[in-house]
């Protein structure tokens, strides 16, 4: 299954645990594995608690990773300014899986799972989401 978010770019964080518990839900899976995934190079998932004091403090720890104001050889490659993104992306990683029991993730009580948008730009994200049960 797949769903849909608008996001603004430039760290925005979007918890999306109530979109794939839905999903998880619906399946009826009990017990099995659901897998998160973000196609494209500029955003990533995560899992985190979803609260404002940590945001800002990965934010800072990932201006130390890729300053989004400094110059990158992608941008002279493609002529965007983006590189930043692709980085911060590409280290964090574009998935997540979650192991499923009796129905329902397993995740910590402030453990949400949580996209964060890096591009320069607002974007539409698909987010494609497989149940898998096992
Ligand atoms: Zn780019």
């Amino acid at each position: 299954m797949k769903f849909k978010i608008q996001t603004k770019g430039h760290y925005d964080f979007i918890d999306i645990t109530r979109q794939v518990a839905s999903i998880v839900e619906q399946s009826k899976v009990e017990d099995g594995i659901v897998v998160v995934f973000v196609p494209g190079s500029t955003a990533a998932i995560t899992t985190m608690e979803f609260e404002s004091g940590i945001m800002e403090d990965l934010k800072q720890v990932f201006e130390g990773w890729a300053p989004e104001d400094a110059d990158y050889k992608h941008h002279r490659r493609w002529g965007d300014h983006n590189g930043a993104a692709h980085i911060k992306s590409a280290l964090i990683g574009p998935s997540l899986s979650v192991p499923i029991e009796e129905g329902a993730l397993v995740t910590g009580t402030w453990q949400q799972i949580v996209l964060i948008d890096f591009d320069e730009r607002p974007r539409t994200r698909e987010i494609a989401v497989k149940v898998v049960s096992t």
